[in-house]
């Protein structure tokens, strides 16, 4: 039986990879500190391990399970507390990283796959972002996810790691809560849930790469079998206009929606859209959701949810 490793797998992207895992019939093993996840979320038959990941503890029980693969999905997530406090940013997303990668190296060489984020290249100006693109990141959670992805580059050069690292476009779909990173999608749905306005930014033209939760979760399985030492786009390369996320939201909810414009708030990224060509044809992947099939699904699985 192949074993498997999920860090984060109490939280929104996390625990459905772990249910994936579980139908593939891996032995499945959480580590999660719950600091943004939730224990309802962790499927039955994962082994959960509620511990910190810069913890010995953490990084001993890896080494003692001698895991097929690692996905690394825990951090510090949330943009706006990276700035308030960028020194817990750095120490789950960068420290917590290397005690991952101490963990493979000495657990024999399990396979590292990693979420990262567009949040590295900060507010580029171009249409569609390739990998080769600089990354040049706005925020401390940006920057701590690229000083990660270096550590992993620099173990899998030294020490033979397999390792892929992934970079999410904007990630939606149910779980998913309005804190966090590029939650736009579930703050509107909690809007609507709390039957208050939509608020769109200036003229909420701006653009998204809105990746469904789903895609996410097979192109980490796909990460398994193909590519190594690769970082990859993991995204659908359209882009989507707030204004339009609004749009279908809004139909989908049975009660008048009303969208409020505000002020555009300084810093804003106007467009983002990465180019997913490579992953395509390293990964042997594909984007399947549709934007609104995916929204009616997020849409759904809301109304249920209490955070
Ligand atoms: P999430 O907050 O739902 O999940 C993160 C999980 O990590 C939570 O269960 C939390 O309890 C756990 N965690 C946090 N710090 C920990 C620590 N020190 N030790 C152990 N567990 C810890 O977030 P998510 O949206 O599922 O994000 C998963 C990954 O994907 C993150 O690495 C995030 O940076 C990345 N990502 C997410 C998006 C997105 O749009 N959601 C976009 C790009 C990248």
């Amino acid at each position: 039986m192949k074993k498997a490793f999920v860090t984060g797998g109490a939280g929104f992207i996390g625990s459905q990879l772990a249910e994936e895992l579980l139908k593939e019939d891996y032995e499945v093993h959480i580590i999660d500190n719950l600091s943004s996840g939730y224990r309802k979320y962790i499927p039955d038959g994962a082994l959960f391990h509620h511990l910190d990941i810069c913890s010995a503890s953490a990084k001993d029980i890896i080494i003692k399970e001698k895991p097929d693969v690692l996905f690394h999905l825990a951090a510090q997530a949330d943009v706006s507390r990276s700035i308030k406090n960028p020194q817990h940013d750095a120490e789950v997303n960068i420290i917590g990283t290397i005690n991952m990668l101490e963990a493979c190296r000495e657990a024999g060489g399990c396979k590292l796959i990693f979420s990262s984020t567009s949040a590295v290249y900060g507010n580029l100006d171009k249409n569609r972002i390739s990998i080769e693109d600089p990354a040049l990141p706005i925020s401390y959670y940006g920057l701590s996810k690229l000083a990660a992805e270096n550590y992993i580059r620099i173990y899998h050069e030294l020490y033979q790691l397999p390792t892929t690292i992934l970079r999410y476009g904007n990630v939606y779909g149910p779980r998913q809560t309005p804190k966090g990173e590029g939650g736009v999608v579930a703050v509107f749905l909690n809007k609507l849930k709390n039957r208050q306005p939509l608020t769109l930014h200036g003229n909420g033209k701006q653009t998204r790469d809105f990746i469904y939760v789903r895609d996410v979760v097979s192109a980490n399985l796909a990460a398994v079998r193909n590519g190594n030492g690769q970082t990859l786009h993991v995204s659908t390369g359209k882009p989507t206009s707030i204004q339009e996320v609004a749009g279908i939201l809004a139909e989908l909810h049975p009660e008048e929606a009303e969208l409020i414009y505000t002020n555009s708030r300084p810093g804003d990224i106007e467009h983002s859209c990465l180019n997913n060509e490579q992953t395509i044809r390293v990964l042997g992947w594909q984007p399947e959701m549709n934007m609104k099939a995916g929204l009616k699904a997020a849409y759904r699985s809301m109304q249920n949810e209490s955070f």
